[in-house]
């Protein structure tokens, strides 16, 4: 393969192999000023990843400066995923370098295809603008696919092989590519490096707590209630002391609680202090936002928080996040990144 391709196609075996054959130092990647431009794209990679997607440059002309520039991109966007460490980020990002890997893919010949098989390792001969794939690899690409089309028993099988298309060949491969980068994230990255990188990964985590929300994604692994913001703080310690809250602070505290992953019930019990409970109405109340009429609330931002008065006890933290979720992330973020330096010494 010709640079270009290395460029376009970087997590194959023989794009890393040139990058060491390069020799550029982890340092000089992440320090040299002659290497600014690979890192501002592989931290566009990153962001891209979070938005529609990863646009690959055409690479036609005959200057070699935009080729070394996108091949390094790669390790740099590599590294950034790997010091933020977040699985929302790990996922989006596999995804998005295997469907920009997709859309040149399919546009490209079988002999190409096939050296891109070859390189996953994967059973698949040509034949015209067709491949027999073994059905073992066809079950292992196919088998995250929804469209019945790709169910074995849709597809016909000749001498334990699969009869399929370049271009259907092409989206198995976009599998293979996204299943290689996702399962390689992160990877071992020293701190020092990491602390270079502070400004790239403060901008991408901005926008990855941004996103996260809109996405309403709730990958909390525990409830840790410690790291809970303080006007959620403040609602549970009126709730607790039977205070009655405001319905909108209710609301807020309960789809806050839902999100990073609280059950009905364990929020049920927290409700339970008042003589005059009312388990169904609350219960009732509580499913309703956690989503049972096909709606899923998500928690408000601080903005409509402020709005209503139920922004309490703003610290320092709060100044640099606009969503309640938002502080919970980083806290757990600053939580995880301490308990690893700690188990690191
Ligand atoms: S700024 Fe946001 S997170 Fe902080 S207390 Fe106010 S509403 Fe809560």
């Amino acid at each position: 393969m010709d640079d270009r391709d290395l460029a376009l196609y970087p997590f194959i075996s023989e794009a890393s192999q040139h990058v060491g054959s390069l020799g550029f130092s982890l340092d000089r990647l992440i320090t040299s000023r002659a290497l600014d431009l690979a890192r501002l794209r592989g931290k566009e990679r990153v962001i891209q990843s979070l938005f529609e997607g990863i646009e690959k440059p055409p690479l036609t002309g005959s200057d070699e400066g935009p080729v070394l520039t996108e091949l390094l991109s790669y390790p740099f966007a590599r590294i950034l995923v790997s010091c933020i460490d977040d699985s929302f980020l790990i996922r989006r990002y596999s995804l998005a370098e295997a469907v920009a890997a997709y859309m040149l893919l399919k546009t490209r010949d079988v002999d190409f295809l096939s050296d891109i098989g070859n390189d996953f390792g994967v059973d698949a001969k040509p034949s015209d603008s067709y491949f027999n794939i073994n059905f073992t690899d066809y079950i292992k690409l196919a088998s995250s696919m929804k469209d019945l089309k790709w169910k074995l028993v849709n597809r016909k099988l000749d001498h334990g092989n699969v009869r399929i298309k370049k271009e259907e060949f092409a989206r198995l491969l976009q599998e293979a590519v996204r299943a290689r980068i996702q399962d390689s994230l992160p990877i071992e990255v020293p701190e020092d490096i990491c602390r270079l990188c502070t400004p790239h990964l403060d901008e991408i985590k901005v926008i990855l707590d941004e996103r996260k929300t809109e996405f309403g994604a709730g990958d909390f692994e525990a409830v840790e209630s410690d790291l809970f913001p303080p006007c959620i703080v403040h609602a549970i310690a009126n709730t607790m002391a039977g205070v009655n809250l405001a319905h909108s602070m209710r609301f807020a505290m309960t789809s806050f609680l839902l999100t990073v992953g609280m059950t009905v019930d364990e929020i049920i019990n927290m409700f339970n202090i008042s003589p005059d409970f009312d388990v169904e109405k609350t219960r009732y109340q509580i499913e309703h936002i956690s989503g049972s009429s096909g709606t899923t609330y998500k928690p408000p931002s601080c903005d409509t928080m402020k709005t209503y008065g139920n922004c309490y006890g703003e610290d320092e933290l709060c100044k640099h996040i606009r969503h309640p979720l938002n502080y919970y992330r980083r806290k757990l973020w600053f939580k995880n990144r301490d308990e690893k330096k700690i188990s690191k010494n």
